[in-house]
């Protein structure tokens, strides 16, 4: 039985790496952050909405009920990096506080005032991240995002299996699950008491809700419109909860969704942002929607699409080819959704940009052969 278990661990594994890897594969782009409850619950408690791919986490948080610690033994692939690890620690047993209940109430508290900012830890989310290192971006980035499991690893060999038996909060999670499932099947047992008023658990939630508190207070997020991906919530909360997975960027099959690297607001640091330089959002796609964990980008199908502004369309007439009385109708032929017309005024032919169905996915800027055309913003945050 111990033996089918470890094998499907590395079956796990394996699949998890292929996941991972920078390969177009649609819906399935980073799917593995979707097995965690972590993630599910923190993102469910900040308030982003559900999908159907959400029921995904709640399986496996029943699972984890069926049996203690359920996707450790089966599921997460950061189980075998952090056996293998661990293996070249010099010490048999390390030294290490129990840190992974307390973790998993102080990353729920904070996501209770719609910053899921603690899913950063989750071992789905370290794991799927380190594959950036294959990415070609800007390598400071790069750097922050393989940090997680390099520390991870770094931590297993000084301490063996801390990550997975003391820090990891789905471990906590997954624990917690058992103590609640134990008090209810023996309740005379339990020692309730220790479990739920421990001391480290009351500080860790009192700073918690502290830290939650005081991040709403003292952070404000900057209220200039930026270029999010259709479907995106309202700035304000896009920028808070989206968890930084990094699946939308990689989902995107023309590759106008980027991390940003302002650092003007913490907010904004790393928050994925369209440039418009070298293609445009494809009217057929809705791919960002659907590979959101935290529902930071609401999914969409082609018809509210159309409804989705990502920016507007604006034509600098001075250099364009029509009003020269040069032929050309590229940006009203490449436009999906009917947003360019073709007007004329004292025998001069000019396009005009219909703000209503302009939705800003950037064909029309990408298509004009003299590139006047630029993207701006629809809204300003009130
Ligand atoms: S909908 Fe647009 S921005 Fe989103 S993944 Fe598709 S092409 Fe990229
Ligand atoms: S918006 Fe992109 S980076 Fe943010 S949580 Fe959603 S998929 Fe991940």
């Amino acid at each position: 039985m111990r033996l089918k278990a470890k094998n499907i661990r590395y079956f796990s594994f394996v699949v998890a790496v292929i996941i991972a890897l920078p390969l177009p594969l649609g819906i399935f782009t980073g799917f593995y952050i979707w097995l965690s409850p972590y993630v599910f619950l923190n993102s469910f408690l900040a308030k982003t909405g559900f999908t159907l791919f959400n029921l995904l986490g709640i399986i496996f948080l029943f699972l984890a009920v069926y049996r203690h610690r359920w996707i450790c033994r089966y599921a997460c692939p950061m189980g075998v990096i952090c056996d293998t690890s661990s293996k070249f620690s010099k010490k048999k047993k390390g030294k290490f506080p129990r840190l992974n209940k307390s973790i998993l109430i102080l990353a729920l508290l904070i996501s209770l005032f719609g910053l899921p900012i603690l899913s950063v830890l989750d071992p789905f989310y370290i794991f799927n991240n380190f594959f950036e290192v294959l990415s070609p971006e800007i390598a400071l980035l790069v750097f922050l995002q393989i940090s997680g499991l390099i520390v991870v690893i770094l931590l297993n060999v000084i301490f063996p299996h801390s990550w997975c038996t003391k820090i990891c909060p789905l471990g906590g999670l997954q624990e917690i699950v058992t103590d609640i499932k134990k008090s209810v099947i023996h309740p005379k047992k339990t020692d309730q008491k220790g479990m739920i008023l421990s001391r480290r658990f009351l500080i860790s939630g009192l700073a918690g809700l502290g830290l939650g508190l005081a991040f709403r207070k003292l952070i404000s997020v900057p209220k200039i419109k930026k270029f999010r991906p259709p479907g995106a919530l309202a700035e304000e909360d896009f920028t808070t909860t989206c968890i930084r997975c990094g699946n939308c960027i990689k989902a995107c099959p023309t590759k106008i969704i980027q991390l940003s690297v302002e650092t003007s607001n913490p907010f904004l640091f790393l928050a994925p942002e369209i440039g418009f330089d070298k293609s445009y959002c494809l009217p057929e796609c809705t791919l960002c929607g659907d590979v959101c964990p935290s529902n930071a980008i609401s999914k969409f199908n082609f018809e509210k699409k159309k409804e989705l502004f990502i920016g507007t369309a604006k034509i600098n007439l001075k250099n364009c080819l029509l009003t020269q009385n040069k032929e050309c109708d590229r940006c009203k032929f490449y436009c999906a959704y009917n947003a360019v017309q073709i007007n004329s005024k004292n025998i001069k032919s000019f396009p005009e940009i219909d703000a209503e169905k302009c939705v800003g996915c950037g064909a029309c800027k990408i298509v004009c052969p003299e590139q006047v055309i630029e993207i701006v913003a629809t809204e300003v945050v009130a």
